[in-house]
């Protein structure tokens, strides 16, 4: 992700106001730091109902009064949004115990350092306090999650009733107040950068995710709150309480997380249940219960992915649940509030035995005894070796298991595992450790878990190694390796030689690296292998190589070659579709590639066409060309008129004749290029819930430069392409069985089937493949940049 400039907000506004119409990459991004009420949005359309729930602006100032008035309160500003508003988070426990918190998270961390020993001390010592932590609202418009918190904040710093000192007695309370500020001050589900947070949880790539990692880690919360909404229902039972229906992620130690965890959720359903006569509408009052999957269902609504924010705490030992409030009103907020108490309450009375469990997670990881998985389950070690001309990869790949909690070790002297040999330096990831559950589910490949279950949630394979383009071998047999523990993995580039150099198209910071030299006046050349060369560099663009970390071998510049230019990238923006930004991850892998990228709406593509651009890239739903039959949400998002629809086509096929470059990602944009009349081949989609990681072939070509001939690529709502014409094919899925890992029914009938394909006579290719999914595909991304200096 771009590095982000910091200035005040009015200075920031003035110069938005006064900026070009094309915004490059350096130019200072909008930030505020200050937003008044008025500014807000007053709700979503996507809401059926709205209450007067509490804007974000004047939340700072209700925390800063609760701290300056309970003894028993912590406030922090632990970040900033992307858009710049301050992230809040609330401690709360008795005054004694304030002050403490350092001791007290360096005594959680007893729990992996000697988990036996932790055992032991609480058993001994019952007056011993157990971190809960409350996530508000990291949808945006699910606004009764920060508003339960604030009431709960206020309750716990100021009330001194025996329920809430006993709470206390036994409780840390950990409130991240507000978890997607942009969210909530715009009316949107994603953050300001169109991410959906809840989803980011693997990935890591926004601020908010990494602060509420960094929270996570800090205190290991026995119990992790997810407050969302909206799930309701006529049957007496509205809302919804985790546990989950299966399939669960075979990663867990699940047998002891379900020990608690229905319980649990029938004590919040008991709470909410028990107050029904203290909400206001009778909807609330007739209440029974509340659907909990796990108990009242037996497929749909599951925990396999570690992109949630609970189940990626479960990996922490937490135990883990979204709680979805039944509805945007002030009923709702105490309805969350209610099952946060009953929560509470339940921690209080269990927590002997929900901690005894917690630490037998880091246990059996430690012992590398995992009672419950077959034997073999779980590799004795993972070895990650390193590519010494570009390290970039696995550089990246070790710093995030290490911001993960996850212990890496790098060997002093060479080894062998499998009957091969690694030097020194290679990477080592001991799978005797705390937290192997999390370890594991980023390492694996995953499983192709088509017939398990008739339908899944969300994504169903994710494998960091595969889709972040490292290697990560799995080793059953005993590894005997010096090695010592890494803290921080860190690579300079250098330039070998006097030059010419060549700079392999082998990742996303090499490409990067390309672009940063164009833009920094080098002559770029691209060769017709893909990689690209230069001939000298100027003293003063030696820091940007080493700052890659990479490193420039000497190369004979080929005598076929292209010069490069800075590219003027547009893409097509979606504002919210169905509560989601489709552009928003390839727009940021276009921006990891180095790209200057500026989004358009289709309005505007219908109103100034395409001219100042060099290309044009349509990634995300055709629904943004319908200008009928539109949700009143999704209605600001699309084209408007038949007017306008016709304008934007018209003036994306000028855009073309003039030697424009057009560029469609995914099922949505395949569809919407063949409905612009700018393709002929036939689009063929899968359903919408089904995805995963493919066998792929990829032919020779400028697009497919820099992958192998049987590679791998990721699909989401897949998408192939038949009745080709004069297409040429560039890439395709494997012959036979291609699906590596996820949930695909019907898959071999894409068998063999193109994925990738370019006009024969525009400048045209639409890539069937999830080239830049979600910021998470980042092996795949060099195929954009590849296509755009096609
Ligand atoms: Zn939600």
């Amino acid at each position: 992700m771009m590095k982000k400039k910091w200035i005040a907000g009015a200075l920031s506004l003035s110069l938005l106001s006064s900026m070009p119409y094309a915004v490059t990459a350096e130019a200072p991004q909008k930030q505020w730091t200050h937003v008044n009420a008025y500014e807000e949005a007053d709700g979503s359309p996507f809401n059926s109902e709205h209450y007067n729930f509490v804007k974000y602006s004047k939340i700072g100032g209700m925390l800063q009064k609760i701290d300056r008035e309970s003894k028993r309160v912590t406030l922090e500003e632990t970040g900033k949004s992307a858009d710049g508003y301050p992230m809040y988070v609330v401690t709360i426990s008795n005054p004694e115990d304030k002050g403490k918190y350092g001791h007290y998270k360096k005594l959680r961390k007893q729990m992996f350092k000697n988990p036996q020993k932790a055992q032991d001390w609480i058993a001994q010592n019952p007056d011993f306090k157990v971190p809960v932590m409350i996530n508000g609202s990291i949808h945006g418009t699910e606004y009764i999650g920060s508003d339960a918190v604030l009431q709960l904040i206020d309750r716990f710093a100021n009330d001194d009733d025996a329920e809430t000192r006993e709470i206390l007695k036994n409780n840390i309370l950990i409130f991240n107040v507000v978890a997607n500020p942009d969210g909530r001050v715009d009316g949107t589900r994603f953050n300001g950068n169109g991410i959906d947070l809840n989803r980011d949880f693997i990935t890591q790539s926004q601020e908010e995710t990494k602060q509420t990692v960094d929270l996570i880690t800090e205190w290991n919360p026995m119990v992790f709150l997810d407050l969302h909404g909206y799930v309701n229902s006529s049957d007496g039972k509205p809302g919804l309480i985790e546990p989950c229906t299966p399939p669960h992620n075979p990663n867990y130690e699940y047998d002891l997380f379900s020990k608690w965890a229905l319980d649990q959720a029938e004590a919040m359903e008991a709470e909410i249940v028990g107050n029904k006569a203290n909400y206001e509408s009778d909807h609330y009052k007739s209440m029974t219960g509340t659907y909990i999957p796990q108990r009242d269902d037996s497929a749909g609504w599951d925990d396999y992915p570690p992109i949630f924010t609970p189940m990626y705490a479960m990996y922490h030992g937490a135990y883990g649940y979204t709680l979805e409030a039944p509805t945007n009103s002030w009923d709702g907020v105490r309805w969350a509030n209610d099952a946060v108490m009953g929560a509470l309450k339940f921690t209080t009375q269990n927590k002997q035995g929900m901690l005894t469990d917690q630490i037998e997670i880091f246990k059996r990881g430690i012992n590398f005894d995992h009672p419950y998985h077959e034997e073999g389950f779980f590799p004795n070690a993972y070895v990650l070796p390193v590519n010494e001309k570009d390290p970039t990869v696995t550089e990246k790949a070790v710093n995030h298991l290490l911001e993960n909690d996850i212990s890496v070790e790098k060997s002093v002297k060479s080894f062998s595992a499998n009957g091969k040999t690694y030097p020194a330096g290679t990477y080592i990831v001991d799978m005797s450790q705390a937290k192997a559950g999390l370890a594991n589910t980023m390492l694996w490949d995953g499983e192709d878990i088509t017939n398990d279950t008739p339908a899944m949630y969300d994504i169903s394979a994710w494998s960091l190694p595969e889709l972040w383009g490292f290697e990560a071998i799995e080793v059953k047999e005993e590894l005997q390796a010096k090695t010592a523990p890494v803290k921080e993995s860190d690579y300079a580039g250098s330039l070998n030689g006097k030059g010419p150099y060549v700079i392999s198209n082998s990742s996303v910071q090499a490409v990067k690296l390309v672009n940063d030299l164009v833009r920094a006046g080098e002559s770029i050349y691209k060769g017709k292998d893909g990689n690209f060369y230069v001939k000298t560099l100027a003293a003063t663009n030696k820091s940007l190589v080493q700052q890659s970390g990479i490193t420039l071998e000497e190369a004979v510049l080929p005598v076929e070659k292209e010069k490069l230019t800075t590219l003027q990238v547009a893409i097509l923006k979606d504002g919210g579709m169905n509560k989601a930004q489709s552009h928003s991850g390839t727009k940021l892998a276009l921006e990891r590639l180095g790209f200057s990228v500026t989004e358009v709406t289709p309005k505007e593509v219908a109103e100034n066409g395409l001219r100042q651009f060099d290309a044009f890239l349509f990634s995300g739903t055709d629904a943004l060309l319908q200008y009928e039959r539109l949700s009143v949400g999704n209605k600001p998002f699309a084209v408007g008129s038949k007017e306008a629809y016709d304008r934007f086509k018209v003036n994306v096929h000028a855009f073309i004749e003039n030697g424009g470059k057009y560029i469609s990602v995914g099922a949505g944009g395949a569809k919407a290029t063949s409905q612009l009349g700018l393709t002929s081949v036939k689009i063929n989609t899968g359903s919408a819930n089904s995805n995963g990681i493919v066998k792929v072939n990829y032919s020779e070509d400028e697009v497919t430069a820099g992958y192998k001939a049987s590679d791998i690529g990721f699909v989401y709502r897949p998408v192939w392409f038949t009745e080709l014409g004069d297409a040429k094919a560039v890439a395709t899925l494997a012959a036979g069985d291609f699906f590596v890992a996820g949930h695909w029914k019907g898959n071999e009938q894409a068998s063999g089937q193109a994925v990738i394909v370019e006009d024969a006579e525009k400048d045209v290719t639409l890539i069937g493949i999830e080239a830049g999914f979600r910021d998470h595909t980042d092996y795949l991304f060099r195929l954009l940049s590849n296509a755009l200096y096609q």
